[in-house]
């Protein structure tokens, strides 16, 4: 792939936004609930499509059920599944679960691999999956995992173009972060994704009064909305008319 090149001011700037966001989010972290490496990966592969919440709660019973890699392998898909029907793409999930943990037990000695290229060999590990594996259990920063909150807000911040692919963006953060920050980099901007600078553009505009917003927030379809005063359908027709040549 090829390396992206950033410039100083880029680098600098990116140094600002890390700070702003240490100052408002000091304790960020993964919300997944888990107390060892393979039950983040488990929760991993669950969380896609799935929120976090909704994750926490069915994994208590499925780990007190299933608590070491090799019981997940002597189960099948479909004894697992009753344990996490309530998330989206049970089936498939239970049997990515089963064929995951069955090679760790397997091929890893029940301990899950920290290399990527190890990891991506599982069933249901794509690289976000990897990265957030790599970075939560064993502190090594490999990659960024990007979900929706960071290509949503490496857009709103100005990290990256529009209509950047998570590929694209995850190249752009690399470039602009220094590596030890990228595990928590993706925790904070989480965070202020899901607290401050939501998916949806808000009636009211409070959020574009947040600090990081004013300083950082420059790529942002609701600011830029309400920058022109608001998009009655009578305004968007006169600013419509406007524009024409
Ligand atoms: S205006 Fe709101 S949604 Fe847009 S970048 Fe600022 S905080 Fe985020």
């Amino acid at each position: 792939m090829k390396a992206v090149r950033v410039t100083p001011a880029q680098r600098a700037r990116a140094d600002s936004l890390l700070a702003a966001l240490r100052t408002h989010y000091p304790d960020a972290h993964c919300e997944l609930a888990f107390t060892t490496p393979h039950e983040l990966l488990v929760a991993t592969i669950l969380s896609a499509q799935s929120t976090d919440v909704g994750v926490n709660k069915a994994t208590p019973a499925l780990f007190a059920r299933f608590p070491t890699p090799a019981d997940y392998a002597k189960a099948t898909p479909q004894e697992i599944e009753p344990y996490i029907r309530s998330l989206g793409f049970f089936r498939m999930k239970a049997r990515a679960l089963h064929e995951s943990m069955k090679a760790v037990a397997e091929r890893f000695g029940g301990e899950v691999p920290r290399t990527m290229e190890e990891l991506l060999g599982l069933r249901g590990v794509a690289r976000k999956t990897a990265s957030v594996v790599l970075g939560n259990a064993y502190g090594i920063n490999e990659g960024i995992p990007v979900d929706t909150h960071v290509q949503r807000l490496s857009v709103r911040l100005g990290l990256a173009p529009a209509g950047s692919t998570p590929g694209q963006i995850e190249q752009r953060l690399m470039a602009l972060f220094p590596r030890e920050q990228w595990c928590d980099l993706s925790h904070m901007i989480i965070w202020h994704g899901r607290r401050a600078c939501k998916a949806r553009c808000p009636a009211g505009g409070g959020c574009h009064d947040h600090p990081i917003c004013r300083e950082f927030g420059t790529g942002c379809e609701c600011r830029a909305k309400r920058d022109r005063g608001g998009e009655t359908s009578v305004k968007k027709k006169a600013r419509r008319g406007k524009a024409k040549p």
